[in-house]
């Protein structure tokens, strides 16, 4: 195996579990806990805890895990606005 500077490959596979990882995250109560504080990791602003999605630090694709670590609350438009950036991310809901 050659290192890769930045170009990670993630199977279909690796792409489901992860997924599967973070739905069953987002209904643990850490995940309750964390969003009931309402603030975007992004912006830090403070929202309704409703309207927060669950946010992949490092997305799924370019080889992010569905772990603690790497989940953080997300509003709606900071969420939008790093789709835009990373053109092919994951949708987080
Ligand atoms: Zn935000």
């Amino acid at each position: 195996m050659e290192p890769t500077s930045f170009l990670v490959t993630v199977s279909e596979e690796e792409i489901r579990r992860e997924r599967r990882k973070a739905r069953e995250l987002r209904a643990s109560q850490w995940w309750k806990r964390k969003r009931a504080l309402g603030l975007c990791h992004h912006c830090g602003g403070k929202f309704s805890p409703a309207i927060l999605t669950m946010d992949h630090l490092v997305p799924i694709i370019r080889g992010g895990k569905s772990t603690k670590g790497n989940l953080v609350p997300s509003c709606k438009k900071c969420n939008s606005e790093r789709q835009h950036r990373l053109s092919f991310e994951e949708t987080p809901q």
